[in-house]
């Protein structure tokens, strides 16, 4: 399983699709990709391959946008299939998540989110995450990446997720506990990934993402990664990559 996300001025399809087909060796049962053009966000998913998921795209599906996440899923909770698929959409439709790993305690959250009137279209742990960092903005009145924070805080497992809200366009949350997640700073456009191999043509500069630790990645700012846990600041350590594409 695996994630991409991308975040710049270049069109962000090719690159999330290119780094989907990268990260095929770690596993997956089915893909998918949600990319923002600036107006809407639009969603494409299925069971399969990539290479499915390219042919669903075409024909039905707008690939234009700057911003893009993608999704390797890996089932744990709910059958492989089209809808349990990710990307997933909070109620509202405002925000978006990928996610690797596992919430463990969803069933007594995603209890809870049903009272509060949230509806759930998949069987999918991460469906109940996304709806949580809805509510958790809404009642507590917080920017995304708190609203990341106080909702990771609540939950039990292991993650590296990716959520794009499409009132903030400039900006990504991501945050890693015991799934790899990494970030490529390019000049003026960011590209997170599982690891470097879907952004090595782009940039040799990455922060990754100790594990308790989450980011605002956002467009002409510096990265900001606190540790979810406690709310301290860290120096990210940004790593020069050395691939050598030729071997
Ligand atoms: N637990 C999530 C699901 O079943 C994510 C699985 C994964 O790591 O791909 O949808």
């Amino acid at each position: 399983c695996g994630i991409v996300g991308y975040i710049g001025h270049r069109e962000a399809y090719p690159i999330v699709i290119k780094g989907l087909h990268r990260l095929e060796y770690r596993g997956y049962d089915s893909a998918g990709i949600a990319l923002f053009d600036g107006k809407e966000l639009n969603l494409c998913k299925t069971k399969g391959k990539v290479a499915d998921l390219e042919a669903k795209f075409n024909g039905t599906t707008s690939k234009a946008g700057n911003v893009g996440i993608g999704h390797t899923r890996w089932a744990t909770h709910g059958v492989p299939n089209d809808v349990n698929s990710h990307p997933h959409y909070s109620n509202s439709g405002n925000l978006v998540i990928i996610h690797n790993g596992i919430i463990e305690n969803y069933s007594s959250l995603k209890k809870e989110l049903i009272k509060r009137g949230y509806t759930f279209q998949s069987d999918t742990d991460t469906e109940v995450l996304v709806n949580l960092i809805e509510d958790v903005m809404i009642n507590e009145d917080v920017k995304l990446g708190k609203a990341v924070q106080i909702a990771l805080n609540q939950t039990i497992g292991a993650y590296a997720i990716t959520v794009f809200d499409k009132r903030k366009q400039n900006e990504l949350v991501v945050a890693r506990l015991g799934s790899p997640l990494a970030i490529g700073i390019g000049e003026n456009e960011f590209f997170i990934a599982s690891d470097a191999s879907p952004f090595i043509e782009f940039t040799n500069n990455a922060i990754y993402l100790e594990d308790g630790e989450m980011a605002v990645v956002r467009l002409g700012k510096e990265i900001k990664v606190r540790k979810i846990h406690d709310d301290t600041l860290v120096d990210p350590y940004v790593q020069e990559l050395q691939l050598n594409l030729e071997q």
